[in-house]
């Protein structure tokens, strides 16, 4: 037996031509991943998230333009906005994102990403959906976007990879904080201790897939089938026992992305998979 998992944040529909979603949500359950967020980076990717959604059981779909997929030319954001806002009022969405800033890619100059972000944030509101945080070396920027809206964050800081304690400002903020394979890597000595630092009611996993694959899958393509050997990594760094926190991360996913189906989804908490799973 091994726990149910959700993975909080992952993108199905990357390179699908090679890599069938049938296929990869297979292994996914036969390794106790029932749960999956599927997260859009563009407008493409955010219809095809609620496609897989409404398809597959366990898969939920979250809709946003990545700060580094934001459109350049004049008018252009207006224009993907207004789709995006288009594609919430259709509903089978669970979350607004991925959204937030990234300065370690400049593509995208700053005000544009802002601008981007700020709508974003607006959209969630308006929507009552959790929005997903892409943060990537501006956590300043960030936290200073968040405090300015007045009003506590419903979301989640995806795939956190800040100081130990620049996560408090964040939790401070109302946030969940996600933590991603990057957990498991020998060096990260910092993330662990930002992992410990975080409630255990606020607490998600992810894999980030098809990034960012944990120990012992580093350097491969990443999928959620690899989620359990973050959930180690949790574990080990937490002292916690890792069914328990199992079922607390798919708890706190069910809150913040709407409730297991009846009868479906992870409800039972323990799944059996196969011994080459
Ligand atoms: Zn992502």
């Amino acid at each position: 037996m091994t726990p149910a998992l959700f993975d909080s944040h992952c993108h199905l529909s990357w390179e699908e031509a090679e890599h069938p979603v049938a296929d990869t949500l297979e292994r996914a359950r036969a390794a106790g991943v029932l749960d999956l967020l599927c997260v859009g980076v563009d407008l493409a990717s955010s219809r095809r998230a609620a496609e897989i959604a409404a398809a597959e059981p366990g898969v939920r779909a979250s809709a946003g333009i990545h700060p580094n997929d934001l459109p350049l030319a004049p008018g252009a954001l207006g224009r993907e906005l207004a789709g995006l806002e288009r594609l919430l009022a259709g509903g089978g969405f669970a979350a607004v994102g991925e959204t937030g800033l990234d300065r370690h890619w400049d593509r995208v100059p700053a005000a544009i990403q802002e601008e981007g972000f700020q709508a974003q944030l607006e959209l969630a509101a308006a929507h009552g959906l959790p929005v997903v945080i892409h943060c990537r070396e501006a956590i300043d920027r960030v936290r200073d976007v968040l405090r300015s809206l007045g009003r506590p964050a419903a979301g989640v800081m995806h795939c956190w990879s800040g100081r130990a304690e620049e996560v408090d400002d964040f939790l401070d903020l109302g946030l969940h904080v996600s933590f991603a394979g990057n957990l498991s890597y020998k060096r990260n000595e910092e993330l662990r201790e930002a992992a410990r630092r975080v409630p255990r009611d606020r607490l998600l996993l992810e894999t980030d897939a098809p990034f960012l694959a944990p120990q012992p899958r580093r350097g491969r393509r990443n999928e959620p089938a690899f989620l359990p050997h973050t959930l180690a990594a949790l574990a080990a760094a937490r002292g916690e026992d890792p069914e328990a926190l199992a079922a607390a991360t798919r708890a706190n996913a069910y809150r913040l992305f709407g409730p297991a189906p009846a009868g479906g989804g992870s409800a039972a908490g323990m799944v059996t998979i196969s011994p080459e799973a």
